[in-house]
């Protein structure tokens, strides 16, 4: 028998297999785990296919030297989707198979965990002591007594109590027999003695949990006001799938994966809960991979990666705040978790549930077109009113003489709120850190004259760059529009809005959430619990705050610096800060107390926030697509970037210039289909010492045929000098 073998080596020149001979006391299956000598040394690799023969000569073959596992931990449906992903993304297969198996089980790193235990042998069980231990070895004695009487015991607790020379030596006499036992690390474990009832569904979800039941194989898009309830409705999906003897994965944007998420679902599922997350130990995660591999645990919940679960026979897959972005990833390997889960959901014939308040236009355009189920939750579970959002336009501050950082509404909000015993959040709008150039007098932004979005602010240069088609401008010394001088550039920072609160509430603990605060492994779930509490009266903080957290008590949340993803240099900036906005103000008034949201811009009559503000969802998304189609943004088109980096400028000149060159061949016979095709440096130069150049495209027909072809040209050109890389649709452009 012969083995092809994909080796544990990430580089291009071994993206292949390799036949190994498979020696006859070995059983191998498919997808089993094995070691293989490779080069001078024994190497990891994964069992692809079994054959007869090999076109190799049999002196050439080597054998494998031993499987690692005694069960497959690539299952038929992950071969089929490494071709996919192969396919799609064009990785290699030892890429698309690292994101399969826990990179703690590879390389042998982490082991089952397993206790041992002692007996005493059936053939000694009743029968006489004085018959096999002398009468003089009294510590043997108490060993085969205690055994007798309690049944097997683990080993170690019987050398701690008893004398460990007489144990050895009992084993050694075959009086007593060791067996091992696997113990599996279950994280969360205490919090699944809550026991959580499934709730009377409220009539928006009696109607949206019909809907998707009445389905079996169909994508829907779950659009639900924040508070209405979804996660009940995913709950019973879920229970459906259990019931029917099948298993189901849970996504869950990496950020808003706290313990507050996993309790939930553990009170609900109990031990069929696996969770996979990052914050675990290794031998945690480990376990609970083998747990979902072999049917112990049937519901995957986790970030993004959780969609490669090894769970067989998937009944639901459900992904929660589908707009998030870290549902792409951004670096090798490259791969959007939609693509993959729909994938999924065909191959196991079941329902794909994708979630949001604020969903992505693009979801929500193909909704719209049939390609999803639309199914929509508009009311708040109790009826409970959304939050009611005040905007404060910051020109007409700043003309009347108010410098500081909050608003004279935002300021008197919060005496009201904090003097009286409520709580506030107060959120700093950080999103990509790039800064852009801004009016204060008049609110007017700089913006590129060719693409529409906002120019990025480059302080080494002094310059304005514009990061979809690299056109560089000089920065402003006064304002275009209204000649004042006031440009602003700079941003407001977390401590400076606590420093502010400090002394507006003398003796009131203030708490910080951003980067700077949550370096520490539960540093994030420590503020959030002091706040939860009730310890302090406002939480201050980034992104990070703006998902996912019940706090009942919150009456007013405060958005000081709203247009920061507004001007952010992406053709999703009004995207961004409408789910951004939609996000926080969803935190305020949760519960019985009603809630208030104070905005502060400089762009008050922006679309965004008008719909924002009536919380018109519907209104927003008919601007926001009309002005694609306009601009041929995605959905009406396909962003393509092809990154090439390399420590050697040169070196990445030269390869970009090839590609460029050879794409340009293509793209000048299919004129229509480019709305935009050309080669620069990257707005970022350097990262890491690596210079970086790219080709960005914007493709509007042909599309696949045009991706294909961008891939196949990259794929031509690539070297060992420099890295090349195919985005589609980034998330970042820098
Ligand atoms: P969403 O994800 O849609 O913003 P959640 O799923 O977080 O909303 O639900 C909001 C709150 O309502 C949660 O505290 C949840 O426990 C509660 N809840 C959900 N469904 C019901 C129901 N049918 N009856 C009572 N409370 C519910
Ligand atoms: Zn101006
Ligand atoms: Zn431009």
């Amino acid at each position: 028998m012969i083995a092809e073998v994909i080796v544990d080596i990430s580089n291009g020149e071994v993206d292949r297999v390799f036949d190994y001979n498979v020696p006859s006391a070995l059983v191998l299956k498919r997808g089993m785990r094995v070691s293989v000598p490779f080069g001078r040394r024994n190497i990891e690799g994964y069992v692809m296919k079994l054959k007869e023969s090999s076109d190799l000569p049999a002196d050439k073959l080597k054998s494998i030297y031993s499987s690692l596992d005694e069960y497959a931990v690539i299952t038929e449906e992950m071969f089929s989707l490494m071709s996919f992903m192969r396919e799609k993304y064009r990785l290699r297969i030892i890429d698309v198979l690292r994101l399969f198996i826990p990179s703690q089980m590879r390389g042998g790193r982490v082991r089952e965990l397993k206790k041992q235990y002692v007996g005493l042998r059936d053939e000694f069980v009743g029968v006489d002591v004085d018959e096999y231990v002398k009468k003089s070895a009294h510590a043997q004695r108490d060993v085969c007594f205690y055994l007798m009487e309690n049944g097997e015991t683990p080993l170690a607790e019987m050398n701690e109590n008893f004398s460990a020379a007489a144990v050895r030596n009992l084993i050694a006499r075959d009086v007593l027999y060791v067996t091992s036992v696997e113990i599996k690390r279950t994280p969360y474990s205490s919090v699944a003695e809550s026991i959580d009832e499934e709730r009377e569904l409220t009539s928006s979800q009696k109607a949206a949990y019909s809907v998707v039941r009445s389905e079996k194989n169909s994508t829907f898009l779950l659009h639900g006001v924040t508070g209405s309830g979804k996660t009940e409705v995913y709950m019973r999906c879920i229970s459906d799938a259990l019931t029917a003897g099948k298993s189901a994965i849970m996504l869950v944007p990496e950020i808003s994966l706290t313990p507050q998420v996993f309790k939930v679902f553990k009170a609900r599922f109990g031990d069929e809960v696996a969770i996979l997350h990052s914050g675990l130990s290794a031998g945690e995660r480990f376990d609970e991979w083998r747990r979902l591999l072999c049917g112990e645990a049937r519901v995957a919940v986790g970030a993004r990666s959780a969609i490669f679960a090894p769970v067989k026979d998937i009944g639901v897959i459900i992904i929660d705040e589908e707009h998030d972005s870290s549902y792409v990833s951004e670096s090798n390997p490259r791969y959007q978790t939609c693509e993959v889960a729909v994938r999924r959901a065909e191959y196991n014939g079941c329902n794909l549930i994708m979630g949001s308040a604020t969903p992505s236009i693009e979801s929500y355009y193909y909704a719209v077109n049939g390609r999803y189920r639309l199914v929509e939750m508009n009311t708040r579970v109790n009826e409970r009113a959304l939050p009611k959002m005040h905007i404060v336009d910051m020109t007409k501050e700043y003309a009347a003489g108010n410098n500081g950082i909050f608003s004279r509404r935002l300021e008197s909000e919060l005496y009201d709120c904090v003097n009286g015993g409520n709580q506030a959040i107060i959120f700093l709008n950080r999103r990509g850190y790039s800064s852009y150039v801004m009016c204060r007098s008049c609110g007017y932004v700089a913006k590129c004259e060719r693409c529409d979005v906002s120019l990025v602010y480059h302080k080494d240069e002094d310059m304005l760059k514009c990061h979809y088609c690299g056109n560089r401008y000089s920065m402003l010394d006064v304002c275009p529009m209204c000649k004042s001088p006031h440009i602003k550039r700079g941003f407001v920072g977390t401590q400076q809005l606590v420093e502010r609160l400090e002394e507006m509430f003398p003796g009131k603990e203030i708490l910080r959430m951003d980067n700077d605060t949550t370096q520490t492994k539960d540093s994030h779930v420590r503020i959030l619990e002091r706040f939860a509490s009730k310890k302090a009266s406002v939480l201050v903080g980034t992104q990070m705050i703006a998902k996912g957290h019940d706090f009942p008590d919150v009456t007013l949340v405060g958005i000081v610096d709203a247009d920061m993803s507004l001007h952010f240099n992406d053709y999703r900036s009004s995207e961004r800060t409408y789910q951004l906005i939609t996000q926080v103000s969803g935190r305020a008034g949760r519960d019985a107390k009603a809630g208030k949201v104070v905005l502060q811009t400089y762009s008050p009559n922006h679309y965004v926030y008008r719909f924002a503000a009536s919380g018109d969802y519907k209104g927003f998304y008919e601007k926001e697509i009309n002005l694609r189609e306009l601009t041929k943004y995605p959905p009406f088109s396909k962003i393509v970037r092809v990154l090439v980096t390399s420590e050697n400028e040169n070196d990445a000149f030269e390869t970009l210039k090839k590609i460029y060159d050879d794409a340009m061949n293509y793209v000048n016979l299919h004129r229509d289909d480019f709305a935009y095709a050309a080669a620069m440096k990257s707005p970022v130069k350097r990262i890491q010492s690596k210079f970086r150049m790219q080709m960005l495209a914007r493709i509007t027909g042909g599309t696949e045929k045009a991706v294909s072809k961008i891939y196949d040209i990259t794929d031509k050109y690539k070297n060992n000098k420099a890295t090349c890389f195919v985005e589609i649709n980034p998330n970042n452009l820098s």
